[in-house]
């Protein structure tokens, strides 16, 4: 189960946070990061110490000597990292372990199942060679003569990731 944040917090030792709402989801989990004052323990200088933000996914954090400080940094982090990830990147930098991607396909003439009436279009799939040893991108696409979803068909030049889930709120059976 995820800890959420409490509103007040019973650790008092702690100097009052700047509201973690500030704060951008971590763009590597989407989970909302944690910031908290390290203090160096200097008997005499308890205020002395760093401002640490990280994310409990690990893969996420920074420091600086105030709190709006290290909000800022985090801020910029994650949203030159969340703009890095809504790029379209060559095909032959694609994940084949079976992950499902947003997919850029140059469309099949023959068979034509685009999910829009476009030679080049975006749709999801995945290549699960790494699992099956079959190197094949499978992705979704559309019937034009009965109006369903069907196999799409097509050559996959560009992938991107797909934006991470929402955080699961609670996680008590609601
Ligand atoms: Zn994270
Ligand atoms: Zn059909």
């Amino acid at each position: 189960m995820t800890t959420q944040p409490t509103p007040s917090a019973d650790n008092s030792a702690q100097p009052p946070t700047l509201s973690e709402e500030n704060l951008l989801p971590c763009p590597f989990c989407g989970k909302q990061p944690i910031s908290e004052f390290n203090s160096v323990g200097v008997p005499g200088m308890e205020d002395c110490g760093y401002w640490g933000i990280d994310c409990t996914c690990g893969m996420a954090q920074v420091h600086a000597d105030d709190e709006e400080f290290a909000i800022a940094k985090w801020n910029n982090r994650a949203s030159a990292e969340i703009a890095a990830r809504l790029q379209w990147r060559p095909i032959s930098e694609a994940p084949k372990d079976g992950t499902l991607i947003l997919l850029r396909v140059q469309s099949d003439r023959e068979n034509w199942t685009p999910l829009e009436d476009a030679m080049e279009h975006t749709t999801i799939g995945s290549n699960s060679r790494d699992l099956n040893d079959i190197d094949e991108w499978t992705f979704a696409g559309w019937c034009w003569s009965h109006d369903h979803y069907t196999e799409g068909y097509g050559t996959p030049v560009m992938w991107m990731p797909l934006p991470t889930a929402p955080e699961m709120k609670g996680g008590q059976g609601a």
